[in-house]
């Protein structure tokens, strides 16, 4: 009998017990971060205008994730819908606005992963596609593969319904100058201005025209926590100017770029000189970071400081389970944002600003 009730009594407290982390745990705060890329931004380089410009475009660009998060939607439809609105963003190194090609034109990678199970997407070398990072969901999606890329990449996001532009979507002035005057520096032939593009000195004269001799990433990215507990991560870009031989840099690059896993804690996009995040490991480093007991900020600080080490300049953004976020740079500047549930929408373009 006394066997009996002590039986019982040890069923009841490890009831209590299983129960308690149920009672003591609340559901996740959603959380959002984004960039806009890295680089030598500074404020001397900037008009007040310019400047405004671009928190304008980040504040929009958050708002379009945090409505999603806000609703209760899924971190994966989150990071799409900011990275979306800054590919259709001309100020932004990716879709419309896009860095050049040698040869003149925009040739554009992408890469979404989900951390809950490790799915992951990416699209190298898009030029009809409108929203990159569309393609790259679509990859995760609707196809048994991770990678696509050329040709047959846009010919797969036609297939699946994606909008399809004329290459000159993509063009902006302000890029083909910098594609001009990298290629007269090399020495190169500068090519043909591409079909459809529109006269010089025209439409593209836009208020917001940032010098020609910045040297800056403009990569952009998004990385979220939703209600449900579910990371995600998303990045997009035109790559670099003037890049030649169909080279691919480390944004649409599972594990350099980008990477998210909820197991390890965490989800990353970076911007910055892909060779050396591709020879870093930069994202899926991270992750193993944070797995290891490192905060997102701590993640992010080390991984930059190995980048660094062998050359590499560039930031990352890197949100953690619980909906902490880290920032880290090497570089003067990132344009770059932040909202939660708990937190009003702060963005930031210079190093000594908060969000960081
Ligand atoms: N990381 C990109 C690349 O190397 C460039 C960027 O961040 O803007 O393609």
């Amino acid at each position: 009998m006394r066997e009996h009730t002590m039986n019982a009594a040890i069923a009841a407290a490890v009831l209590l017990l299983s129960a308690l982390p149920a009672i003591a745990q609340e559901p996740p705060r959603w959380s959002l971060a984004i960039h806009g890329g890295a680089g030598v931004i500074e404020r001397a380089g900037m008009t007040p205008e310019q400047d405004a410009a671009y928190r304008v475009a980040l504040n929009r660009a958050l708002e379009a994730g945090a409505a999603v998060l806000r609703d209760g939607g899924a971190a994966m439809d989150a990071v799409q819908a900011a990275v979306e609105v800054m590919e259709d963003d001309p100020l932004f190194n990716a879709g419309r606005g896009a860095v050049f090609t040698a040869a003149g034109r925009n040739e554009l990678d992408a890469a979404v992963m989900d951390g809950t199970d490790l799915r992951a997407g990416s699209v190298a070398g898009l030029t009809r596609t409108r929203h990159p990072i569309a393609a790259a969901r679509a990859v995760m999606e609707r196809s048994p593969h991770v990678m696509l890329a050329g040709e047959g990449a846009d010919a797969f996001a036609a297939s699946v319904g994606l909008e399809q532009v004329d290459p000159a979507w993509f063009f902006t002035e302000r890029r083909w100058q910098s594609l001009a005057q990298i290629l007269r520096q090399r020495g190169d032939p500068i090519p043909p201005r591409p079909a459809g593009a529109p006269a010089p000195g025209g439409a593209m004269a836009e208020a917001a025209q940032p010098p020609l001799n910045e040297r800056k990433y403009g990569t952009v990215g998004a990385v979220a926590l939703d209600v449900q507990g579910r990371l995600a991560a998303a990045t997009s870009t035109g790559g670099t100017t003037g890049k030649r031989w169909g080279r691919i840099g480390d944004a649409p690059v599972i594990g350099a770029g980008t990477y998210a896993s909820n197991t390890d804690g965490c989800a990353v996009s970076a911007t910055g000189a892909g060779e050396y995040f591709i020879r870093s490991t930069v994202a899926r480093d991270i992750c193993v970071r944070t797995r290891e007991g490192a905060t997102p900020q701590q993640a992010a600080e080390a991984e930059i400081a190995d980048v660094g080490s062998i050359g590499g300049d560039g930031g990352v953004i890197v949100m953690g389970r619980d909906g902490t976020f880290g920032f880290a740079m090497n570089t003067s500047g990132m344009y770059r944002g932040a909202v939660g549930q708990d937190r009003p929408a702060t963005v930031a373009i210079y190093g000594d600003e908060a969000p960081r």
